[in-house]
């Protein structure tokens, strides 16, 4: 009965007799360093074999004896030394050990791509010659240490190479010990970090410059942005007092218009009389353009505090001063009760002012203009709506209108100065609200102002 088979290991190819080669040579001998062994149960299993010839007391061959030994632990400590020197010879990084008296005994490619060395160079030689003069002391701490059986992990250091460089690395020591546990040597993994050295400092140059180049930007920014601010100041000064002075000869233009027009009427023809007329409407037109511009230079130069105003008392009194804001010329409904505001008075009176003035103003000739004031709070927020039913305004000059001297009609069919709605915008503005409007063409204008709510009444 076969117990086993007899095969080569690579080719799996059953071998011959063995007895039959050994009786044919007369002596023992070996069959081949390649040999398994194919149990029954299905295992596999390396061995040597030997073969001996048997003879009788004649000394004629009478049989052999075939012995197998188990190499199967020979064979797996054979494959794990060959991976180990495989993985040593492959790795990126120098895989050196020593000896205690630091000298190399094995040097792989890696290292001697790092060092410039050849493993025949360099095996025998200490490994001082990588070290820099400076750092000799290095390697007399590191030899003790290992001789104490410690390792040191992640050294960064310096490392001579051949051709004299220095070269940054990170370096990982561990004793080498004997069967017995005795510390014989070191071995070393050296990583060459000089090329993220160069890039970290490289960075960190950047990051210098970078700094220098955003804090010089600051400054620049912040001795123009003062230049500006103090040019805007003069130009601001220069055109309040220009509009100031400018209304009194303006006036005096209006009065002796008016004077001639009383005293000497008589005497004028009708051409004379029309052009006086229209030096006084002129007049008088100029005389509220220089108020505007007063007003607009006043509502961004003053200093304000905010507070709590009661926003409904404040549109029932200016809708009680303005007859064009009450029948039967227009109608205007204030939906009550309306929260206070974070506000200044006299800013937030101009802006209802102009609201409601604009939203009486702009309505055609034969609709009688009706405007509601509601109110909306949310998130801390008071919005107050102005909701006209006049001639609306185009969706694409929605955000123009609140540009200066922006005006979408003549001034013979509305009369005005384009000044109205930047007034507004810059009063809230500084009242730390916002502005918008909602129109369609036709189907009169919502206008909103948010600010923050006030206190309780
Ligand atoms: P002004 O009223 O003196 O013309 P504003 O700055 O107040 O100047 O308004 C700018 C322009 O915005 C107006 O000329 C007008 O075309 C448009 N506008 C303002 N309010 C309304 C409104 N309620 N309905 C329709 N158009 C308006």
């Amino acid at each position: 009965m076969e117990v086993f088979k007899i095969v080569n290991e690579h080719t799996r190819k059953p071998l011959g007799n063995p007895a039959l080669e050994a009786l044919h040579l007369k002596r023992t001998v070996i069959l081949s360093g390649h040999t398994l062994l194919l149990t029954k149960d299905g295992r596999e299993m390396p061995v040597d074999d030997s073969v001996a010839p048997i003879r009788d007391v004649s000394g004629r061959m009478a049989g052999t004896v075939i012995v197998f030994r188990d190499i199967t632990e020979k064979r797996n400590a054979e494959r794990t030394s060959a991976r180990l020197a495989s993985i040593v010879e492959n790795s990126e990084d120098a895989i050196i050990a020593k000896d205690l008296h630091g000298i190399v005994t094995n040097w792989n490619k890696a290292a001697e791509r790092i060092f410039g060395y050849t493993a025949e160079e360099i095996t025998g030689k200490s490994v001082r010659v990588l070290i820099p003069e400076d750092r000799q002391a290095e390697e007399d701490q590191l030899l003790k240490a290992l001789g104490r059986g410690e390792r040191l992990e992640k050294l960064e250091t310096v490392r001579r190479t051949k051709d004299g460089r220095e070269i940054d690395v990170l370096s990982s020591s561990s004793p080498i010990k004997d069967a017995e546990g005795n510390v014989i040597g070191a071995s070393t993994i050296a990583h060459d970090i000089s090329r993220e050295k160069t890039m970290e400092a490289e960075l960190t140059m950047a990051h210098a410059e970078l700094e220098e180049y955003a804090r010089k930007l600051e400054e620049t920014v912040a001795e123009r942005t003062a230049h500006l601010q103090a040019t805007i100041a003069e130009l601001e000064g220069v055109s309040y007092s220009l509009s100031h002075d400018m209304r009194a000869p303006l006036r005096t233009v209006q009065s002796f218009s008016q004077i001639v027009l009383v005293e000497a009427g008589d005497k004028l023809g009708a051409t004379e009389k029309n052009l006086l007329e229209k030096i006084i409407s002129a007049a008088a037109r100029l005389d509220r353009l220089i108020q505007d511009v007063l007003t607009y230079s006043r509502v961004s130069r003053e200093k304000i505090e905010l507070k709590t105003l009661d926003v409904e008392k404040l549109i029932k009194q200016i809708v009680d001063e303005r007859p064009d804001l009450q029948m039967p010329k227009a109608e205007v409904d204030i939906q009550g009760p309306l929260p206070t505001v974070r506000g200044h008075e006299a800013y937030l009176s101009q802006c209802i002012t102009n609201l409601l003035d604009n939203a009486v103003k702009f309505v055609p000739r034969d609709r009688h203009p009706e405007v509601c004031v509601r109110s909306e709070v949310h998130n801390g927020h008071v919005k107050l709506w102005f909701e006209d039913n006049g001639i609306g305004i185009p969706q694409e000059s929605q955000q123009r209108i609140f540009g200066l001297f922006e005006r979408l009609h003549a001034q013979t069919d509305y009369p005005g100065t384009g000044i109205g709605l930047t007034i507004v915008r810059k009063a809230v503005e500084r009242m730390g609200g916002k502005i918008g409007v909602e129109s369609e063409p036709d189907h009169g204008s919502r206008f909103w102002l948010q600010l923050k709510k006030g206190e309780k009444k």
